[in-house]
């Protein structure tokens, strides 16, 4: 990174780092405060197994800008880091990297090996994460982490399963769900939303032969976007009360919904022969689609069924009830078992397998869906079909279909045992305890979130995996069930210390009670079981600081993206209200998603988003972070991260401000470190806007609406610099009692805003507060950051309507100069102003004609504010003009010489012009005392041009004008 050109703001950051450091600012800022005033901020926690992106800058940036604004106002904000240890994210890498493909594979290898890899890779990133974290300024207790694969978080787990279990909130269930055929676990609904992806299917439309009934000759067409379901196919389903045609069509009768019949023979010749109710066909029986299963009991039934429509397929459905839910109901009223021809590794059962493979079809080892395309063994399926003269159609179809979140894998509906907890008999209580919790942006409570806890299904918690915390549930032969609640209650029943609660260490400890033998359950919990205790978790609650835990829940602040209104919002949500009847947070943040800036996705294979290290050491971490925080990302809209968007900021506010610093500092020896006394309409103006300011963004940071409490700086810097320091300069220069009142204004007003800025911009807010504390006559304070929240003073409005006024007459004014042709070097002699008033102080005058370069004025009233300039030019504006443009070009080369205000000079100008001689006489001290010249001399000569000249380190310098 040694060749990335770093801002000279960027380059102080590395000081501002050490500096916090060195005098432990951070832990200060936290021990410093009382235990007795807590505001307890939960962090969620990330992933170490990559690093991290802008998302995750983005998050962090709201996690520190909110911590450092309540601490600052006088709380005590811990702000300890996590990390997710466990699940499926973790398990793939380590397959991957082991060259593991299924768990047949893990378990050969060792679920013990398997998971001491998993825990010794999974911090792998945890130090790359550190770097970015602390060069984006972002304080955090990352090396008293929590994580979630340590014994004690595990133990509150069980704790947590446990309070669950007591309360009759967990039950063991066998439920149609989604399956990940590749990692061979069933995941929860949430997970399943987080993976939609578009792929091609064929859909089959298949004619099923009627082998009793009144339309025992006739053949049902179903239709399916899933061929491989077929040989599960038990029962058939009508709507009982649609109306159904008889069709003859190519010397065959068929059945099809009467809305249905002009789309499916479409193209082909036809006729309707009858038309009937659906009812009529109920206990018809067919001859099973596929001959594996013939004689499974009571199935190879047409049935009614309430959820069979006719706006699309044949208005018959095909029923498989392993892969379905309205087909696993459907099968549990027709007492129809189901039938799993589909292993949970996504492979045909043997009888399936061996049977078509003997008839040269190939499906031994193909995966059951294939990512984005059709998969072969739907093509097998469909050849086999053709060769039976079942196949009547086949069309290719687009549609949005659930993958895996962590590897890709198209899902299958599957039927499975899973564990639950019983959100459903919770959604009251969840949609009510929701209102305690203020959102922002606050259409998420009603929207996205409340209307997912409306519709919350129960949550499948078990996974069939390895690397996760063991369902602490032991089960003896009978079905006898024990459910562990802590660390000590195993080793009680177990008899020996147990030090760790992985799977593979506790899978074989048995115990017995009256003498049953109890053995433990393969299952692990879901990652986001394990996310969503963390407020009990990394407490180690109830086990310890069962005293300080009341203080600590709920949660005064979280933030993160808007994916987790499904997930940690949810998780925690869901847990809080079960344990303790309760929202687990008070206030929360959703961010959106940051884009490249082409719209698309930022992506590493595209290369379409630069490195966040290089942004930050190239414009500073600040700018990233005000980048981020003013803009749409934290109200969770998308935003397009555009590079140019963080150097402006570089630009028009992080340079702005350093460059009034040092205007200050230029002049600070004539500070003498009085309270302002707000005499001068400038001095007044700045610090109405000041508390103006203060009092928007304050009330911006209380309601956690970060964007509006971050825009409000950058126009006060513009007001700051544009305005107070430009139409102060002369102020500053010249001694006396209204200097000191200017530098005096300049140096509390950038003090308090350094307070301000302190959240947002903690570094640029440290070099102000530094730099303006080195005079004995200020506060001794070692950091911005161990500083209080300043108090907004009453805002003078006065002063802000006056001075708004003044500067929009100002702008008519140049305007009509600019019309005219007349730059403002060039003095002019009158304007007449008209206010709706008639009035304009004396002060406000002045302030007007200093900064349009006019004599005198007059003030008249009128409805509309409104100016008339003279714009004749007298011989005397004229010399004025020479002599302003004169000092303007002398001083723009005294810069370029690099000379400082210490440096005098000697100014020399020759002239044919009695003019110039005249301007001369008449402005020799001026010129002198603004361009800090010794002496101004005239010298007649030179007929073409005006010249002046004067010596710097020896050289003589010229210049016309
Ligand atoms: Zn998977």
């Amino acid at each position: 990174m040694s060749d990335v050109q770093k801002s000279a703001h960027s380059t102080q950051e590395h000081d501002v780092l050490g500096y916090w450091e060195k005098h432990k600012i951070f832990e200060r800022s936290v021990n410093e405060r009382p235990e007795s005033r807590p505001y307890t901020f939960y962090d969620g926690p990330p992933f170490a197994t990559g690093l991290p992106h802008y998302g995750h800058i983005v998050g962090s940036v709201m996690k520190d800008v909110i911590p450092r604004f309540w601490t600052m106002k006088g709380y005590r904000v811990e702000r300890r880091w996590g990390w997710d240890c466990h699940g499926l994210p973790i398990e793939n890498i380590v397959e991957k990297k082991l060259d593991l493909k299924s768990k047949k594979d893990i378990e050969n290898f060792g679920v013990g090996k398997f998971n001491e890899t998993c825990e010794a890779v999974v911090l792998e990133y945890a130090s790359a994460w550190k770097t970015i974290i602390r060069r984006l300024g972002r304080w955090a207790d990352m090396d008293n982490a929590y994580s979630t694969m340590e014994t004690p978080y595990m133990e509150s787990i069980w704790w947590v399963f446990r309070s669950l279990w007591d309360k009759g909130l967990i039950y063991e269930g066998y439920k149609p769900m989604h399956l990940c055929p590749r990692c061979e676990t069933t995941l929860s609904n949430f997970e399943v939303a987080q993976g939609y992806a578009d792929v091609t299917d064929i859909t089959t439309t298949v004619a099923v032969e009627l082998t009793s009934g009144p339309y025992a000759d006739a053949k049902a067409l179903i239709w399916t976007t899933t061929p491989w379901t077929l040989p599960g196919n038990v029962l058939l389903a009508v709507g009982a009360d649609m109306e159904y045609c008889l069709v003859e069509s190519a010397g065959e009768k068929y059945i099809v919904a009467k809305a249905r019949v002009e789309d499916v023979f479409k193209g082909k010749e036809f006729t309707t022969v009858e038309t009937f109710i659906g009812n009529k066909l109920s206990e018809s029986t067919y001859d099973p689609i596929f001959p594996y299963f013939a004689k499974h009991a009571n199935a190879f039934r047409v049935v009614g069924a309430d959820f069979v429509t006719d706006d699309s397929g044949t208005g018959i459905v095909h029923i498989a009830p392993a892969f379905g839910s309205d087909d696993m109901m459907l099968g549990e009223t027709e007492n129809v078992k189901p039938l799993f021809h589909v292993k949970m590794n996504g492979q045909f059962v043997s009888e399936v397998a061996d049977a078509l493979e003997a008839e040269g079809y190939k499906v031994t080892g193909i995966p059951m869906k294939a990512k984005g395309a059709y998969s072969e063994i739907d093509i097998q399926i469909i050849k086999w079909l053709a060769h039976k003269g079942k196949l009547f159609a086949k069309e290719k179809v687009v549609h949005t279909y659930p993958h895996c979140w962590r590897c890709d894998t198209p899902l299958l509906n599957y039927a499975a045992n899973s564990w639950f907890v019983k959100v459903s008999v919770m959604n009251d209580v969840l949609v009510k305890n929701n209102q305690t919790i203020n959102w922002v942006p606050d259409n998420i409570k009603e929207g996205r979130f409340g209307k997912w806890l409306e519709g919350a299904h129960d949550w499948a918690i078990s996974r069939s995996r390895y690397w996760g915390t063991p369902l602490p549930v032991w089960r003896a032969e009978d079905g006898h069930t024990y459910v562990i609640g802590s660390k000590e209650e195993l080793e009680k029943l177990v008899g020996h210390e147990v030090k760790d609660l992985h799977k593979h260490v506790i899978d074989n400890l048995t115990f017995t009670i009256d003498g049953r033998e109890y053995r433990r359950i393969p299952e692990v919990l879901d990652c986001w079981f394990e996310s969503g205790s963390m407020p009990y978790s990394q407490l180690h609650y109830p086990f310890e600081n069962e005293r300080g835990f009341a203080k600590k829940f709920p949660g005064d602040f979280i933030a993160e993206g808007q994916d987790q209104t499904r997930g940690w919002f949810y998780t925690l949500h869901v847990l809080a209200n079960a344990l303790f009847g309760s929202a687990a947070f008070k206030n929360v943040i959703v961010n959106g998603i940051v884009l490249a800036e082409d719209g698309k996705k930022m992506s590493k294979r595209l290369n379409n988003y630069p490195d966040p290290m290089v942004v930050m050491e190239k414009y500073g971490a600040d700018a990233v972070r005000y980048y981020l925080m003013s803009s749409p990302v934290v109200k969770a809209e998308n935003l397009r991260f555009s590079e140019a968007g963080v150097d402006e900021v570089g630009k028009k506010f992080i340079t702005i401000l350093r460059n009034c610093l040092s205007f200050y500092k230029l002049y600070a020896e004539h500070d003498d470190g009085r309270v302002p006394n707000e005499a001068h309409v400038l001095d007044a103006w700045i610090i109405a806007r000041l508390n103006e300011t203060l009092e928007a963004q304050t009330k911006g940071l209380e309601a956690y609406e970060l964007a509006d409490a971050a825009r409000v700086l950058q126009s006060f810097v513009t007001d700051l610099s544009t305005w107070y320091v430009r139409r102060s300069r002369d102020r500053m220069k010249t001694p006396g009692e209204d200097r000191a009142e200017a530098l005096a204004t300049l140096r509390l007003v950038m003090k308090i805003f350094s307070k301000m800025l302190a959240p947002f911009m903690p570094f640029l807010a440290e070099v102000v507060y530094q730099e303006l504390k080195q005079k004995a006559w200020d506060d001794k304070g070692e950091s911005v950051h161990l500083s209080s929240w300043p108090t907004a003073a009453k805002v003078d409005t006065k002063a802000l309507t006056q001075m708004g006024e003044v500067r929009a007459i100002v702008s008519r004014i140049m305007e009509v100069r600019d019309q005219a042709g007349k730059a403002v070097k060039q003095a002019l002699g009158h304007v007449t102003i008209t206010t709706p008033t008639g009035k304009l102080s004396k002060n406000y005058l002045e302030v007007i004609l200093d900064e349009v370069n006019v004599k005198k004025a007059r003030v008249k009233q009128g409805d509309e504010l409104a100016v008339e300039l003279d714009l004749t030019l007298t011989p005397e504006l004229v010399r004025e003009g020479m002599a302003r443009e004169l000092t303007r070009r002398v001083n723009g080369l005294r810069k370029e010489a690099g000379l400082t205000i210490a440096d005098r000079i000697e100014l020399k100008v020759w002239s044919a012009s009695e003019e110039v001689k005249t301007m001369l006489a008449e402005y020799a001290a001026a010129i002198a005392a603004d361009t800090l010249s010794t002496k101004v001399d005239f010298a007649q000569g030179l007929t073409i041009d005006h010249q002046a000249e004067f010596r710097v380190a020896e050289q003589d310098i010229w210049i016309g004008f």
